[in-house]
């Protein structure tokens, strides 16, 4: 009896953080660890709270990942400049503006590119005149997210110029000490500089979205409930994470057998979607690529506790195979259109309806007021 009244009580403590508008580092953790029905509650009022705020539409942005030529050595990712073990690609400017041509014909609202990270004049203009030729093609219509990692300010803006407004820049990590344990220790490879140039994009008027991965060697879900907290205080628009897969061609990979398995990696990406989804209520949430990975309908499921945006892989698919981030790559035998017919129906089984040609912005950005 004693026992029933304490699990009452529990369960009334948990409703009580559900129902904040206010949470503390505290709450965060309790939200981050409930399980059982703790963590049913906690899927539930992210559902709510994601209809209430930002509807029931998920959105579309084609993705393609044009090139895995990088010049960064990141310790987690597969396509780091010392992983001698792939084939580097990279797709011609024509391919690039004919994906986007296919977003646009497929009433996809948006285009995302993202590639490794270069820094060159060259790659500037390369990534300025297809931005500009995407948006001569599609008249404008077509909304643009890039994630093209650390430039200068000067180059967001000339990217912002041409037509980009939205960028992604994960911060990886928010915790110094665990990003440094992530990274080279040099200049390429700085947490100021990374923080500085997501302070830039916004700046420079881009709607902002960072992200972390979920499940890391030496993570701790403290230094989980802190990344939430340091997305809600930076005051993103819009967050893309999801779990942390280790590859077999990186330095990290040696401390895989402190992971926890996968499938609790994936649970626990699915509390971090919720629980910022409940403390951050109108931003866009991506369900990320890596969900998949772990579980065929894993970014359906990130649907049903609040992500509301999607990126189908729409790279041509002989190259897919060239950019594996991590093992267990999803779709990488597929073509753009194989994955569109799919999705649909698995995004409607999730209780979702889907934006066609809707550019999806984040509320967050037109409401927000810090600039
Ligand atoms: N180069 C750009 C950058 O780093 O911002 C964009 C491309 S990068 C491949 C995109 C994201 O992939 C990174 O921000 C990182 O979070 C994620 N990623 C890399 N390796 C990963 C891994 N092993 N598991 C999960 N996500 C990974
Ligand atoms: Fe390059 Fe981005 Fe991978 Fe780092 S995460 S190695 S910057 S592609």
């Amino acid at each position: 009896m004693l026992k029933a009244k304490n699990n009452a009580n529990k369960m009334s403590n948990f409703n009580d953080i559900l129902n904040k508008t206010e949470f503390s580092k505290e709450d965060i953790i309790t939200l981050l660890s409930a399980t059982g029905d703790d963590e049913k509650l906690l899927f539930a009022k992210a559902k709510k709270v994601k209809e209430e705020n930002v509807g029931r539409k998920v959105y579309y942005r084609g993705l393609v990942e044009f090139s895995n030529v990088c010049e960064k050595d990141c310790y987690y990712c597969g396509i780091r400049k010392s992983n001698k073990n792939i084939d580097r690609f990279n797709l011609t400017d024509n391919q690039i503006v004919a994906a986007a041509k296919f977003a646009w014909e497929s009433n996809y609202g948006s285009f995302v590119m993202q590639s490794g990270e270069i820094s060159s004049p060259a790659f500037t203009a390369r990534v300025e005149n297809i931005l500009k030729e995407i948006k001569k093609i599609t008249d404008g219509k077509l909304g643009i997210t890039i994630s093209l990692g650390e430039q200068t300010e000067d180059t967001y803006r000339r990217w912002f110029n041409a037509g980009a407004h939205r960028y992604l820049l994960r911060i990886e990590s928010s915790n110094r000490e665990l990003y440094g344990k992530l990274h080279p220790n040099d200049n390429l490879h700085n947490y100021d500089n990374r923080l500085e140039c997501l302070k830039t994009l916004k700046k420079i008027g881009y709607q902002t979205g960072t992200g972390v991965m979920i499940a890391l060697p030496f993570q701790t879900i403290e230094h989980l409930a802190d990344d939430i907290i340091f997305m809600r205080n930076f005051d993103v628009d819009m967050v893309g994470m999801g779990p942390y897969i280790e590859h077999p061609d990186t330095p990290l990979y040696e401390f895989r057998e402190g992971l926890i398995p996968e499938i609790d990696r994936f649970r626990l990406a699915l509390r971090m979607i919720a629980t910022l989804r409940i403390v951050m209520r109108n931003i866009n949430i991506a369900a990320a690529t890596a969900l998949q990975a772990i579980d065929p309908i894993g970014r359906e499921k990130a649907v049903k506790v609040g992500a509301n945006i999607i990126m189908p892989n729409i790279t041509p698919g002989m190259y897919r195979n060239s950019y594996k981030l991590y093992n267990n790559k999803p779709c990488v035998d597929e073509e753009p259109q194989d994955c569109v017919s799919c999705l649909d129906v698995r995004i409607k089984l999730a209780d979702a309806e889907i934006g066609y040609g809707e550019w999806g912005d984040s509320k967050h950005f037109f409401e927000r007021t810090h600039f």
